[in-house]
């Protein structure tokens, strides 16, 4: 698959070949190659010593100086705000008010009113703000990256320096930072700065969504970064997360015209989902209300809904919404693909994803626990209503839908559920997340009509290895040939009784990993509205054929490494 290899780390070059090369593993953010020399941030300002001796008749034109400096930084990200547009402007808005935070202030205050300078009071009442978000950990430790950049922002202002960040390249360059401050990576120029590598964030950080804003190749949390000279070429492969120091400079280059190849043809698929040679295959969006659906059916070639995620439309109801108005929510999203098909799956609450209407109780172990279908055993009613409003909006639709149940893992759940949705007129089927479930597919398709493989859930149940955990990471990759062997099996059992297996988790928005799903017999992918045209133009370059060797390949490799490569081989 010429497209996917140099995407995938098509650098391939013999070990030890130039004196200076070495390869760093990171997470892999955002594809493409990017090659330049490497960028480094400017200086931060050192730590302030702590004090505590400021005369009592100087704190009050102290607190002053502070508070000015404090706001001149919120000012200044404002105005740098109002000349980008996007994500990037929230992230500066949102940095901004960090530093106009009462609670940030007041800390602050407090202690120059006890004798600190202003720095020292800054750097302290920094660390016990981001003590606190680090504390809370998700999204608000994420936040620290933010407040200690503010933190350092301020102390330049109140020692007259010139502000910290990014300096701007005179030649394209590779950014690689430790990490990078919010208020920085909003502002990168794509054509100066064309890969970023950072020792820390993760996918989710404001890192990656910046990077994956501006369609920047990045890879995060890479080790070894530090000893990077700054102007050592480097090339950063977004898509296997591998940043190589000092690589042959003529396959590097190849690498970047490869990967802007990729990009082109992505931004020039429009579907519909079928390999090379036409084997057809649905590519579909997963969304979780009527905006995101139709964002997806405006913005993306999908051509219908693979995964309806209901539970996310009521994390922050307190009550089960009635019956119509659940109906009102499921319509929009239905008539966003008036001519697609839309699976729409009951509530997947439990685990990382409470529902105050539907509480599960305290547990050890919330993944293992009443989560998925098995919330409808403890909270009569709730399943039958949302089954009734999703017929009832089917009914006034012309999109083809389709209804299925979350962590099934025993044949009597899934008879019970197709009995309850055919009773509705509705087509049955369920999602593969336990082993258990694809290990019996042949005989759940007995009941129901369809299967859909969750591989975020199954992954982590086949590993017995936590999705969120970082340090299991190398566990919880759907590349795993013990997960491939699953899918490849429920997609067979699939295949024998001409039912549909498709797959709805992240793997299917991982262009490499799609074609070798397909290649196993998977017959729909569905995944992100952005990856659907990656993962749409990389299937159109392969053959089927090529699908089902990658498919054996990785089948037979020893581990998800050397399962990606001989994919790569076989599909380049
Ligand atoms: C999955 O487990 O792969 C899946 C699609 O479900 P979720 O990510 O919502 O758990
Ligand atoms: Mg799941």
């Amino acid at each position: 698959m010429d497209g996917i290899g140099a995407e995938n780390g098509s650098v391939q070059v013999k070990a030890g070949a130039r004196a200076g090369r070495r390869v760093l593993a990171g997470t892999a953010v955002v594809p493409g190659a990017g090659y330049g020399p490497a960028l480094r941030p400017g200086e931060r300002p050192r730590r302030p010593a702590r004090g505590t001796d400021l005369p009592a008749v100087d704190r009050p034109a102290e607190k002053q100086r502070f508070l000015a400096a404090a706001e001149a930084v919120a000012a200044r990200l404002l105005a740098r705000a109002d000349s980008v547009r996007g994500a990037g402007a929230d992230v500066l808005r949102a940095t901004a008010g960090l530093a106009t935070d009462r609670g940030w202030l007041g800390a602050a205050g407090t202690l120059i009113d006890a004798g600190a300078p202003a720095d020292s009071a800054t750097a302290d009442a920094t660390d016990r703000f981001a003590a606190v978000f680090t504390e809370l950990g998700g999204v608000m430790a994420e936040r620290v990256t933010d407040l200690e950049d503010i933190r350092d922002r301020v102390i330049a202002e109140l020692h007259g320096m010139p502000e910290p960040g990014v300096p701007t390249p005179s030649v394209p360059s590779v950014l690689v930072a430790r990490d990078l401050a919010p208020a920085d990576t909003a502002v990168l120029d794509p054509t100066l700065v064309v890969a970023i590598a950072t020792t820390l964030g993760g996918p989710t950080g404001h890192t990656s969504i910046i990077a994956r804003q501006l369609g920047i190749p990045c890879v995060v949390g890479v080790s070894g970064l530090g000893d990077i000279a700054s102007g050592a070429p480097v090339l950063v492969d977004g898509s296997a997360g591998s940043v190589e120091v000092d690589p042959d400079p003529g396959r590097a280059r190849s690498a970047v015209a490869h990967s802007a190849d990729v990009r082109r043809r992505t931004a020039s698929w429009v579907g519909p989902g079928r390999t090379r040679d036409g084997h057809p295959v649905a590519v579909l969006a997963n969304v979780q209300d009527g905006p995101g659906a139709r964002a997806a059916a405006d913005g993306s070639a999908a051509e219908g809904v693979g995964l309806f995620r209901t539970e996310l439309a009521f994390l922050d109801r307190d009550t089960e919404p009635p019956v119509e108005e659940q109906a009102q929510i499921y319509r929009e999203v239905f008539d966003a693909f008036p001519d697609g098909k839309v699976v729409v799956r009951t509530l997947d609450a439990g685990s990382d994803k409470p529902m105050r209407f539907a509480p599960t109780g305290e547990e050890a172990n919330p993944a293992l626990g009443v989560r998925g279908y098995r919330i409808a055993a403890g909270h009569p009613g709730l399943l039958e209503r949302q089954l009734d409003a999703i017929a009832a909006a089917s009914r006034t639709s012309s999109s083809e839908v389709l209804v299925m149940a979350p962590m099934i893992a025993t044949l009597a759940e899934a008879a019970e559920f197709a009995a309850a949705a055919r009773a509705r007129d509705l087509v049955p089927g369920v999602m593969v997340e336990v082993p258990a479930a694809a290990l019996l597919a042949d005989r759940i398709l007995e009941h129901v009509d369809f299967l859909s493989i969750g591989t975020n859930d199954l992954t982590q149940y086949t590993m017995a290895a936590d999705r969120m955990s970082a340090p299991l990471a190398g566990l919880t990759d759907p590349w795993q040939p013990a997960v491939l062997a699953l899918v490849a099996r429920t997609a067979a059992d699939g295949a024998r009784v001409g039912k549909s297996v498709g797959v709805c988790g992240e793997a299917a928005a991982d262009p490499l990993l799609a074609c070798v799903l397909v290649g196993l017999g998977v017959t729909s992918l569905s995944m992100a509205a952005s990856a659907v045209a990656a993962t749409g133009s990389a299937l159109a370059s392969v053959d089927l054929a090529q699908c089902r060797r990658a498919a054996d390949a990785a089948l037979a490799a020893a581990d998800p490494s050397a399962a990606r490569q001989k994919a790569t081989e076989i599909l380049r």
